[in-house]
């Protein structure tokens, strides 16, 4: 698995290729068979990865709420809803997003502040034990330069479908 501080570094070497390999996939897999893939590869990948160590996707991404979850981590940091969103959020087009990026909320130690409650945005990402992955590769392979299992995951699915590589890295 490539460090977290040199997936940027690494991934660049290789993002034509994982672009292609997106469109090879569009043509080529099958949706279901591919949900399959990436489903085994997620659970395989991260049994035994300590995410604590990593943390890219709190440091690159704000965390985003449903509004319903506001109210529980007002409650969980001892604040009214209005006090949370008064400091915490603002209104984007899609949702609720935290102000800060990287997420205020990530502790030096690489835990989270709000782990007891934190969004569904944040327990779901990278999204790879999710259906229909075939419709969302592109933002599969804008995970892949950020986290280092996506990006694990798409080199063993080169592997598998015999993509031809294009770059060593
Ligand atoms: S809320 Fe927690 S898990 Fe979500 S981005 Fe912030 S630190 Fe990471
Ligand atoms: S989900 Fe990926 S980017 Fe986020 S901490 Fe775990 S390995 Fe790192």
């Amino acid at each position: 698995m490539v460090e977290p501080s040199k997936l940027k570094q690494v991934s660049n070497k290789v993002e034509n290729e994982n672009y292609a390999f997106r469109a090879y996939l569009k043509n080529h897999a099958d949706l279901d068979q591919l949900d399959k893939q990436f489903l085994e590869l997620h659970n395989e990948l991260f049994l035994n990865y300590d995410c604590s160590k990593c943390r890219n996707c709190c440091i690159e991404y704000s965390a985003s709420f449903e509004e319903e979850e506001l109210s529980q981590v007002a409650s969980f940091l001892n604040m009214t809803e209005e006090e949370f969103r008064d400091k915490y959020i603002e209104n984007t087009f899609g949702g609720f997003e935290l102000k800060a990026t990287p997420c205020c909320f990530l502790k030096e130690n690489g835990t989270c502040e709000i782990e007891a409650c934190k969004p569904e945005s944040c327990r779901s990402y990278p999204f790879t034990d999710k259906p229909e992955r075939l419709l969302s590769l592109s933002s599969i392979v804008n995970s892949a330069s950020i986290c280092p299992v996506v990006f694990e995951m798409l080199e063993r699915l080169k592997q598998e479908y015999r993509f031809k590589r294009r770059n060593k890295y």
